[in-house]
């Protein structure tokens, strides 16, 4: 059975001081959901204290990206070993965001889910369409690409642990989020591709999360769909109460 996880993607927002009060109000929140996974996602400034503040709650601490290089000259970047030191549990990869604004290539995305897994990390790997490509009609053959992209070198047993989050670009931070059919569909997909290339087993046991524009008001009929296995949210993961009636609506509680 899989155990719905919500990802809390903070972006570039939270000093230490704060991302210590978010965990302290959400920690009571976390401990009262059952049969959830919770994940936050802060700045890399406020990992360690994250990591720290977490300590004995049922939360765990994402970074929001990492780089492929174990060290090196590679100024601004960090590396996978340094997060799996620090007690950091997952990394986000391939981000639209990281795509989009930075260049980041589905090459990279590969490079850096091995480097991830190598470090003994568990991974978010980011898919999605554009809008452009969704109003061609070119969806589903986009996703393909990326996830065959990001799992060229992953194993089966690094597959079936992975997270995927589907996250069209058009609904990320617009307050335009996928109806439940397009979800629905595009998860379905994703899960049909992923037993195709795998085996069943390994479909069955790899989660799928939606993410784009996420709220208290939608996640109920967007979790309802099979194949949605929690979410990854930005914007109203920032305010712990609402990520939290996030989850709880999720849940049907
Ligand atoms: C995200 O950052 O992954 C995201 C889905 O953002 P938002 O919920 O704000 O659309």
């Amino acid at each position: 059975m899989r155990i719905p996880l919500f990802a809390a993607n903070w972006k570039m927002h939270k000093t230490v001081r704060e991302t210590i009060a978010y965990v302290r109000e959400f920690g009571s929140i976390a401990r009262a959901a059952a049969n959830v996974e919770l994940v936050i996602a802060p700045p890399f400034t406020a990992l360690a204290a994250a990591v720290e503040a977490v300590r004995g709650l049922p939360i765990e601490v994402a970074a929001q990206d990492v780089f492929f290089e174990r060290e090196g000259a590679f100024t601004g970047e960090v590396s996978a070993p340094m997060l799996h030191d620090l007690g950091v549990s997952y990394v986000i990869i391939g981000h639209s965001e990281r795509r989009r604004l930075f260049g980041e290539t589905d090459e990279w995305v590969t490079r850096k889910l091995g480097a991830a897994l190598g470090a003994g990390l568990e991974a978010i790997v980011c898919i999605g369409e554009t809008l452009a490509e969704r109003e061609q009609g070119r969806t589903l053959e986009v996703l393909d690409r990326q996830l065959t992209t990001a799992l060229e070198s992953a194993t089966p047993d690094q597959i079936a642990t992975l997270v995927i989050a589907y996250e069209p670009v058009w609904a990320i931070g617009t307050g335009r989020n996928a109806t439940p059919e397009q979800a629905g569909e595009a998860h379905r997909h994703i899960r049909g591709r992923l037993g195709e290339r795998y085996g069943a087993p390994v479909a069955d046991q790899c989660r799928i999360l939606y993410g784009g524009s996420v709220k208290p008001d939608n996640i109920r009929a967007l979790a309802e769909r099979p194949d949605v296995d929690g979410a990854l949210v930005g914007g109203a993961s920032l305010n712990p109460q609402e990520f939290g009636e996030i989850v709880r609506r999720a849940s049907g509680s």
